[in-house]
This record gives structure tokens, sequence and C-alpha cells, in this order.
């Protein structure tokens, strides 16, 4: 099974070597696509995530007993070309940058690999060229 995963955990935990545990513990094998600590010292962590089934569900009640909030990202987005105008606007919405414009001829790329499915691009779209899929 492979997924995406978005981690909030409060400043109590951000010490925990949390990724490692997942890997050794879970036999789980990550991508961290984001990372950050805010100025409460609350932590953000989004990853691809690759393991059986099984192992993530108890990678998830070892998250939910340390105090981690944690989410399986379960969609994606769709562009239609033929409505999309090459504005940009989606671009500055996605905060892991799997959207953006091409240089060359200011085509819009997607990178579903990085996609976290937080659908706000969705809502920036003067055109309505962006839809989402729920798996
Ligand atoms: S849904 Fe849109 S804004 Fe969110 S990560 Fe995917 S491409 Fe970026
Ligand atoms: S906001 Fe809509 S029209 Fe503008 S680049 Fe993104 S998909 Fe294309």
């Amino acid at each position: 099974m492979r997924t995406k995963m978005i981690l909030k955990f409060p400043k109590a935990v951000t010490n925990e070597p949390i990724t490692y545990e997942l890997i050794k513990k879970y036999d789980l094998r990550i991508n961290i696509l984001k990372a950050d600590i805010n100025f409460k010292l609350e932590g953000h962590l989004i990853f691809d995530v690759d393991g059986n089934s099984k192992d993530i569900a108890g990678a998830l009640e070892y998250l939910e007993n340390l105090g981690v909030e944690a989410d399986l990202i379960t969609s994606t987005i769709n562009i239609d070309s033929n409505k999309c105008v090459s504005c940009g606007l989606c671009t500055s919405a996605c905060a892991v940058k799997a959207l953006h414009l091409n240089r060359e001829d200011w085509s819009l790329n997607y990178t579903e690999l990085k996609c976290v499915g937080c659908n706000l691009c969705i809502s920036t779209c003067p055109t309505r060229a962006i839809t989402n899929t729920v798996w």
C-alpha cells in the first residue's frame, strides 16, 4: 500500500525520533516531502509512505498514543488543460511545490508524487480547471 501521510505533533514530542521508529518498528519506506516546526515549536511532517496495510495501521496507533495527529491523504487533483490559462494562481497556493509554471512555454506542470491532496489550489483557479479525485 502506497499513500501519503500528514502529521502534526506537539512541542512535547518534537524531539522524538518519530520517522526512525516508523521505519524500524513498522518497516515503512518513507520519503519526506515537507517538514517544519512553527513558532510554537509544533511540528508538521508530510511524507510519502509505502508498507503493508497492517503496518500502516500499527504506525497510526503508535502515533495516536504519542499524541501525534496523523491523517492519510486520500485524494489527488486533475487539471483540465483546455480550461487552464496559465495564470499561475494555483502555484502560490501549493506549499509542497507540486504545481509550477514551465518558464519555456508557460504551461502548468503538476507533480503528483509531491501532491498531498490538501485541495487548496482548487479554489484559487479562476477558470475552475482543477478538480479532485478521492480514492
Ligand atoms: S492539492 Fe493542490 S495545493 Fe494541495 S498539494 Fe496538491 S497540487 Fe498542491
Ligand atoms: S489557477 Fe487555474 S488557470 Fe491558473 S494556472 Fe492554475 S489551473 Fe491554470
